[in-house]
């Protein structure tokens, strides 16, 4: 039996594998998608202690290639539900299922869509969630940002290497997004800010064509031409189908502390999908290190 399974490829899950693996224990590793969770969309991380600039792809391929050279078993299939057994833990996939003594959660968090609509059908036609993978489609366009995070600001920037105008639409006037990141998307010739207003439609018949503004103080709307719209409002955490083995918070995140330990015993959690108030590459990696070093204990305790 696989001593720790851990639910998702991302900076938290990676780092756990790494620590668990160091410390004698087999691994296998659950994702869904791919691997390298939501870094690997950052164009440049300048805040990753000793590492002055790498891109998000960069960053998690190394990563990826640290944990898999040391012996974690990648299966790519999407974990639909951990069950607590007598002495073992069940993992059911969308291809079958797995046993074994310890569980990781490290789901992550998707991106949060705004809800308007054509936002969906528009994927693709238009409408991203993802500036660094699609940016390039929109060479000599002009584009919108949906957010006033460190994403939206960022992306923005990045955006603005290829695009001829980039808006980038925020519904304060204040930034959630570090001051430096603004100053510097202010430096930029060719962004434009759009403040105290809100996305409220997106136009066109096959394909985006614009996005209408709506100001939140005086009410008008307008539509500002484009054929690129770029949603950054943050990300929501996906654990519905652990709700009967860990508590989940108002928001969906699961309730662990800095220890990383959940309520059932066997199952901890790590990264963007618990609860906490810093979700960093750094906190990511930290809680990575914690709950392997935790479930390894755990493991040595099952004997
Ligand atoms: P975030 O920090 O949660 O920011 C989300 C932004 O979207 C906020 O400005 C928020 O507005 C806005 N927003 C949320 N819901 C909205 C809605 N329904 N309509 C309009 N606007 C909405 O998310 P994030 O930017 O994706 O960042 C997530 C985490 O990753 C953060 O901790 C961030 O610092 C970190 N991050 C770090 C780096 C880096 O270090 N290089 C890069 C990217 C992200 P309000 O401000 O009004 O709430």
């Amino acid at each position: 039996m696989t001593d720790i399974i851990i639910v998702g490829a991302g900076t938290a899950g990676l780092t756990a594998a790494i620590y668990a693996l160091r410390a004698g224990k087999t691994v296998e590793i659950f994702e869904g998608q791919t691997y390298g969770g939501q870094i690997i969309n950052t164009p440049d991380i300048e805040n990753y202690p000793g590492m002055k600039h790498v891109s998000g792809f960069e960053f998690a391929t190394a990563l990826y290639e640290q944990a898999t050279e040391l012996g974690a078993k990648i299966v790519y299939e999407k974990v639909l539900s951990v069950s607590d057994k007598e002495n073992h833990k069940e993992v059911k996939t969308d291809k079958g299922s797995h046993e074994c003594k310890a569980v990781i959660l490290a789901t992550g968090a998707k991106n949060r869509p705004l809800g308007l609509d054509k936002e969906q059908e528009f994927i693709g036609k238009g409408v991203s969630y993802c500036a660094t993978c699609d940016g390039a489609f929109f060479r000599g366009k002009d584009v919108a940002v949906a957010g006033g995070g460190n994403t939206a600001v960022e992306d923005a920037s990045f955006l603005c290497n290829y695009c001829n105008k980039v808006y980038i639409i925020h519904r304060r006037d204040q930034f959630r997004a570090v001051e430096k990141n603004v100053d510097r998307l202010r430096e930029k010739p060719n962004a434009e800010f759009v403040l105290n207003a809100n996305v409220t439609g997106i136009i066109g018949d096959n394909k985006v064509e614009g996005v209408e503004v709506t100001d939140k103080t005086s009410g008008v709307k307008r539509v500002i031409p484009v054929s690129g719209f770029f949603v950054a409002i943050g990300q929501m955490p996906e654990n519905g189908a652990f709700g009967d083995l860990v508590d989940l918070d108002k928001g969906g995140y699961i309730v662990a502390d800095e220890t990383c330990t959940t309520r059932t015993k066997g199952i901890f959690t790590a990264g963007d999908c618990r609860t906490k108030t810093v979700r960093q590459l750094t906190t990511a990696a930290s809680d990575g290190a914690v709950a392997a070093l935790a479930a390894v204990n755990y493991v040595d305790e099952l004997g």
